[in-house]
C-alpha cells in the first residue's frame, strides 16, 4: 500500500476493525482542491495494491504464475442484538447465510482476476486493483494461488466469511495470509457543512414580546448544528462524520458581525430557504466527496399553507411545527435547524407523551441526525422500505423518546450503505 504522490496519504487503516483492514475509498479535499504549487491533491483514494510473496525464492531455471481472484464476503454473519458490531447485516439480507454477491450491484472492484509471473530469484510481485463501487461498507477478499483450478475452487463457507478449496475429499481452510489477504472494508467520511443564522436584531427583527401563549419568540441566537449524535450513529453504517474544515467553510454572508454566518430571517420559508443557503455554502456533495450543509436557524413561518404545511409552534400547541427541515430533497439543497422551535416546544409541549425526559441539547442533537438522514432515505409518506419511518425518522414517538429508539435500525444501515453520495 504505497502513499498517494498527490496528497501523501494512503487512506488506508490497518487497525483491525471486525477482523479486517479499512479503506477510505474517496477525496480527503473537495474536488479541484490544489496545493500550494499549483499541484491536484483531491485524488481518489480507490487504487489498491496487492502484495505477493513467494517462499523460497524462485530458484534459477525456474518460474511460475500465481493468479489472484477478488472475491466478495458478505459483512456481517451474524444477525445480533442492536449495539453490537453484528447488527446490520448491510451485505446479506439473511443472518449466517452466505449470499453470492451483496447488496452493492457488483463485485465493486476491477479487474477480477489477475496473474503474476516470478522469473528465477524473483520472490515479489504486486498487481493494481481499482474500488469502482466505493460504497460504505463494500468488502473484498483477494485469493492467490499457483493453481488456478484450485483458486476457482475457493468457496465461501456458509458464514459469508471464510474461503475453503476441495484437497482430496477434505476440506481445507484458505488461512490469511497465506494465500488470501485479510479482509479490506470501504468506510467513507460524512463531512458536514456547518453554518448558522446571526442574532437576531432586537427591533428590527422582532417583535420578541413573548405574545401569544407562553412566551414565544425570545431573543436567542441560534447556534452552529451539535453533531455527535449523527457521529456516533452514522459509525454504525462504516461511516466518519466531521466538521467540514474552516479552510473550505469559507463563505459568509454577513461578515464581521460575529455572530453567524447566514443572514437572520424571523420565519423561514421553503421558497426562500435557498436564497439563504446558497450565499453560504462552499462545498457540493459529490459520489467521492460527501457533504451535508446544516444550517442553525431561528424558525419557519408561522401559518400553514396547504399540504406545504410550515409551522413555529407559536402559539404553543400549532400543530405540525418544524423542528428542522431539509429542503430540496435529492437536489443537495441545505438542512435548517430551527433552534426556536426546538426551544418552544421542549419547554412547552405536553405532547407526545415522551417516556424520558429529554433536553433541548438532545432534541437538537436528534433533529441535526434527523435531517441528515433525509439526504439519505428521502422525504417522509414514502415507501416504508425506505427506512424513512425507522428509529430518528419517527418523529413524535422516537424524537422525544429512548435513546435506543432514536438509534439507525439495521434496514436504515443496508439502506446507506447502498447509497451512492447524500444529496
Ligand atoms: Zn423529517
Amino acid at each position: 500500500m504505497g502513499v498517494d504522490p498527490g496528497d501523501g496519504k494512503t487512506n488506508f487503516d490497518d487497525d483491525d476493525y471486525l477482523g479486517g483492514y479499512r479503506i477510505f475509498a474517496e477525496r480527503n479535499r473537495p474536488e479541484g482542491t490544489k496545493d500550494q504549487a499549483g499541484d491536484p491533491i483531491d485524488q481518489p483514494h480507490t487504487n489498491i495494491k496487492v502484495q505477493v510473496s513467494i517462499t523460497p525464492i524462485m530458484p534459477e531455471g525456474y518460474s511460475t504464475t500465481v493468479h489472484l481472484k477478488v472475491f466478495d464476503p458478505d459483512y456481517y454473519v451474524d444477525g445480533g442484538p442492536a449495539h453490537t458490531p453484528q447488527d446490520g447485516d448491510p451485505n446479506d439480507q439473511t443472518a449466517g447465510t452466505y449470499n453470492p454477491g451483496d447488496n452493492f450491484g457488483g463485485l465493486g472492484m476491477t479487474p477480477a482476476t489477475a496473474q503474476l509471473t516470478f522469473e528465477e530469484d524473483e520472490w515479489q510481485h504486486s498487481a493494481m486493483f481499482l474500488i469502482d463501487g466505493p460504497y460504505a461498507g463494500n468488502n473484498f477478499l483477494v485469493g492467490a494461488n499457483p493453481r488456478l483450478s484450485v483458486l476457482n475452487n475457493y468457496a465461501f463457507m456458509p458464514d459469508g466469511k471464510n474461503l475453503y478449496f476441495m484437497e482430496q475429499g477434505q476440506q481445507v481452510i484458505v488461512d490469511p495470509p497465506f494465500r488470501t489477504d485479510n479482509w479490506l472494508t470501504v468506510w467513507r467520511t460524512l463531512w458536514m457543512e456547518l453554518d448558522d443564522m446571526v442574532a437576531p436584531d432586537p427591533v428590527a427583527d422582532g417583535p420578541f414580546d413573548g405574545a401569544g401563549v407562553g412566551n414565544d419568540d425570545v431573543i436567542l441566537d441560534p447556534g452552529v448544528a451539535p453533531i455527535d449524535l449523527t457521529k456516533n450513529s452514522m459509525h454504525w453504517a462504516l461511516i466518519e462524520v466531521e466538521a467540514l474544515p474552516g479552510e473550505y467553510n469559507v463563505k459568509d454572508a454577513t461578515p464581521n458581525d460575529g455572530t453567524g454566518t447566514v443572514e437572520f430571517v424571523h420565519n423561514l420559508t421553503a421558497q426562500i430557504s435557498s436564497t439563504k443557503s446558497g450565499p453560504v455554502r462552499d462545498v457540493a456533495s459529490e459520489p467521492a466527496f460527501w457533504v451535508i450543509h446544516t444550517i442553525g436557524a431561528y424558525e419557519e413561518r408561522t401559518e400553514t399553507v396547504g399540504d406545504n404545511k410550515g409551522g413555529d409552534w407559536d402559539p404553543n400547541w400549532e400543530a405540525n411545527s418544524w423542528l428542522g427541515w431539509a429542503y430540496q430533497y435529492g437536489a443537495d439543497g441545505s438542512n435548517f435547524i430551527f433552534y426556536e422551535t426546538i426551544r418552544d416546544r421542549q419547554l412547552n409541549d405536553p405532547l407526545p407523551n415522551p417516556p424520558t425526559p429529554v433536553d433541548v441539547d438532545t432534541l437538537t442533537e436528534r433533529v441535526v441526525f434527523h435531517e441528515a438522514l433525509h439526504r439519505f432515505l428521502g422525504p417522509h409518506g414514502g415507501d416504508p422500505d425506505t427506512g424513512v419511518a425507522d428509529g430518528v425518522m419517527v418523529y413524535d414517538t422516537a424524537m422525544y423518546g429512548t435513546p435506543e429508539a432514536n438509534e439507525l435500525t439495521p434496514r436504515q444501515i443496508r439502506i446507506i450503505n447502498q447509497k451512492e453520495y447524500p444529496k
